[in-house]
């Protein structure tokens, strides 16, 4: 047996085209929608992230600034400028990429954007929001998860999802995200004492680590669906994700690649949450 590919790239490409059109009628009615990129300090993988995330932007109709400083600037200096954008009218979506140097505390400048401009889906209140079931931006990586499983019209209920990884980005939002959808949910992490006996119970696996071969094949129930967020780099430096994509594909029903799984679908629902942030402040 061997699984179907679930491709992110494929996917982010119909999503686009959705964004690009709604982009579209609201210019028509003279709003633009606007996505912020705050980058501080020269972190060359930061530096790709914030490029691959503007011109996303400007493929598909949204205005993008990006707003590069030095390390040196001060937490004062960023949370001016984040007060600035929360301001200004042109922009619908804030995003600061993270890591920011150490003398930032990064939480903090979270909370100083706005919820209604939150598209990360990092703030407080939106991880509130999702939490309780309330409308609001859910965290892009594990939304992008949560499409890939509908565009195989995956049925959630009562199915067992385990989340490898709980952290307030990935793995905490996604568990939430497939228990909204009334799966059982379990989630392991790196003191759970028997990953495999929890993996071998899953119908669908997520893994949310950033270690290469957290879950291979013997770890995975046949015909589970199986969803790579990982990104680390093989020994030869090629990108890879979390899961030992040769076995798992024989055992599993669905599985992601990396690269052109998860990685274009995070960027792609930072499209949607920017476009439905200008959407919700044009009424
Ligand atoms: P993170 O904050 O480092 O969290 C990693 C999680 O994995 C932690 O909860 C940790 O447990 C758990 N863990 C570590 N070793 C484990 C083990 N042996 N068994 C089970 N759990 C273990 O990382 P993250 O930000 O969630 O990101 C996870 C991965 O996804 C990284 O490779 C990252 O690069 C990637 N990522 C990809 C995208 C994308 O767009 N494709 C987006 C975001 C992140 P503890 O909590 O106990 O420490």
């Amino acid at each position: 047996m061997s699984a179907q590919l679930i491709d992110g790239n494929a996917l982010s490409a119909q999503l686009r085209a959705d964004v690009a059109r709604r982009a579209a009628a609201l210019k028509a009615r003279g709003l633009t929608p606007g996505l912020a990129v705050v980058l501080v300090g020269d972190n060359p993988a930061s530096q790709v992230y914030v490029r691959n995330k503007v011109k996303a932007c400007q493929d598909n109709g949204l205005h993008s600034v990006l707003e590069q400083y030095p390390a040196s600037l001060s937490e004062a200096e960023l949370l001016a400028r984040v007060d600035a954008l929360n301001r200004d009218p042109a922009i619908h979506g804030i995003l600061v990429q993270l890591p920011l140097p150490a003398h930032i505390d990064a939480q903090k400048v979270i909370e100083a954007i706005s919820p209604d401009k939150d598209v990360d889906g990092f703030h407080v209140a939106s991880a509130g929001a999702l939490m309780v079931g309330q409308p609001g931006f859910w965290p892009c990586t594990p939304y992008g998860c949560m499409k890939m499983l509908e565009s195989i019209g995956y049925k959630l209920r009562g199915k067992h999802a385990v989340v490898i990884g709980r952290s307030n980005i990935v793995g905490k939002p996604m568990a939430l995200m497939l228990l909204q959808k009334n799966a059982t949910v379990t989630i392991c992490h790196s003191a759970t004492p028997d990953l495999k006996a929890m993996t071998l119970q899953a119908d669908v696996v997520v893994a949310a680590v950033g270690k290469r071969n957290v879950l291979t094949a013997d770890m995975v129930k046949p015909g589970a669906v199986v969803i790579d967020v990982g990104m680390n780099r093989n020994e030869e430096g090629k990108l890879c994700g979390d899961v030992d994509f040769a076995g798992v594909k024989e055992v599993a029903s669905y599985i992601t690649p990396v690269p052109g799984g998860v990685g274009p679908m995070t960027i792609t629902m930072l499209l949607v949450n920017t476009l439905e942030a200008a959407e919700r402040a044009a009424g």
